[in-house]
């Protein structure tokens, strides 16, 4: 059977046979997911990992509990922050050391643009796409306001990015891949237009890390922030990491200068002394319960290295989306809704968005559809967001997802006054 062929999945039973053909099929029991759901979330909340809740209860009665305060020391919660940044570097592409897991991803978004601004001082503007993710915005927003009038930010359609690259430009800071539409830019392409006009390039891979390749390196990329919570499964407020390259460090410098970022923080001096590279974006004590979820969830990462890593999971993951785009459209033919994501592959995150074309409808049906188990979420306006977590999700649980879909559709259930009271999280 060749797995690369979507139209491969005439049925259900085509399906079971491809997740037995899995080589990363076993890895959903690595996952505790509850009974009945199709979760097609992990692109905003990842899903639990087995291996998380004995570690938590580790690190809590014994960790905390009996080693107190010599934990710092004895069970290494101060090297936390390098340690989960090593294993994080591994699934993007970079080395041990140019990855540092701190604060969230807002706040690292904050102290890596101010350093990149600080770098290429001589320049004025910070380029974003008007679609980024909004926190991205308010950010810079909120960063260029405290530098004053000199420095600018110029947001232009996502199509324009590459052709507003100029001389002018410090920074290019960009989602990779867009939250609304799961379009991707091309890492290496944009870093190299980027370069070429002497600007650094920051990317915001909180929907890329986890998800599929991405090769920092091989792009030459300056500086990169990601979510913990989302593809790498740290839990609810994971935090976040940054990535440095190496190249940078020595003129790496940023405003949260907080004592954990210092050369020695107990030497208590009163001057400010950076530490080394990445060590220096930390600022205040890590949150050890948290990253120690994070630690611990990416070890299924590892389970999936011999199995064909992250080029196996992106392999797969096209399958998944294309099976999904492909079921949508002969089941779901002619019901108003339509995919607004790339049909190229190669263009798409681990996402397939569908549009509504009565924003109610989109809004009530993904209601009824989290009612019946199969959980994605809504993005204002008018879009229905699935995402595909190559590690827990099967073809099964694609074609299923499709099969409830349809029945909502033709039952008209956005006609349902229950499903239309918006809630505060959609
Ligand atoms: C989810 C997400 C974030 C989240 O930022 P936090 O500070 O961790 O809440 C940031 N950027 C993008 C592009 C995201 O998708």
């Amino acid at each position: 059977m060749d797995l690369q062929e979507p139209s491969r999945f005439p049925d259900r039973a085509h399906c079971v046979q491809a997740d037995r053909a899995d080589p990363f099929g076993a890895l959903v029991d690595d996952f505790d997911l509850p009974e009945g759901v199709i979760y097609l979330d992990g692109n905003s909340l990842g899903a639990l990992p087995r291996s998380v809740p004995p570690r938590i209860e580790e690190v809590t009665r014994r960790e905390w509990g009996e080693g107190l305060i010599r934990s710092w020391n004895d069970a290494g919660w101060i090297d936390l922050p390098r340690r989960v940044g090593a294993k994080i570097a591994s699934l993007i592409g970079a080395q041990a050391d140019e990855v540092i897991v701190a604060d969230s991803t807002s706040v690292n978004v904050y102290k890596l643009l101010s350093a990149a601004l600080a770098i290429r001082q001589d320049r004025s503007i910070v380029l974003t796409d008007s679609g980024n993710f909004p926190t991205d915005l308010y950010i810079a927003q909120g960063l260029l306001r405290q530098l004053g009038p000199s420095k600018q930010l110029l947001t232009v359609d996502r199509r324009d990015i590459v052709e507003a690259i100029n001389d002018q430009v410090a920074v290019v800071m960009l989602t990779q891949v867009d939250y609304r539409s799961g379009e991707k830019f091309d890492l290496a392409a944009v870093s190299a237009r980027a370069h070429r006009a002497g600007a650094l390039v920051l990317w915001d891979l909180a929907h890329s890390a986890g998800a599929f390749q991405v090769d920092l390196g091989a792009a030459q990329a300056d500086f990169a922030v990601g979510c913990g919570y989302k593809y790498l499964n740290g839990g609810p407020g994971a935090p976040a990491f940054a990535y440095v390259a190496r190249r940078h460090h020595d003129r790496l410098d940023q405003p949260l200068s907080g004592w954990l970022g210092h050369a020695e923080p107990f030497a208590f001096e009163s001057d400010y002394r950076p530490a080394s590279g990445v060590n220096r974006l930390m600022c205040g004590s890590p949150a050890v319960l948290s990253m120690s979820a994070l630690d611990a969830a990416l070890a299924v990462f590892e389970r999936a290295e011999p199995r064909g890593g992250m080029a196996g999971l992106e392999a797969k993951v096209q399958r998944l989306t294309e099976l999904f785009i492909d079921r949508f459209e002969s089941r779901c033919a002619g019901s108003g809704l339509r995919v607004i994501s790339p049909r190229n592959p190669n263009r798409r995150g681990n996402q397939v968005s569908i549009a509504a074309s009565d924003p109610e409808h989109g809004y009530a049906l993904m209601q009824a559809l989290i009612a019946a188990g199969v959980i994605g979420d809504f993005r204002a306006p008018d879009i229905l967001r699935f995402g595909f977590a190559p590690l827990y999700l099967r073809h099964v649980d694609v074609w299923d997802a499709v099969e409830t879909l349809a029945r909502l559709i033709d039952e008209r259930v956005w006609d349902e006054p229950r499903w239309r009271q918006r809630k505060a999280v959609t």
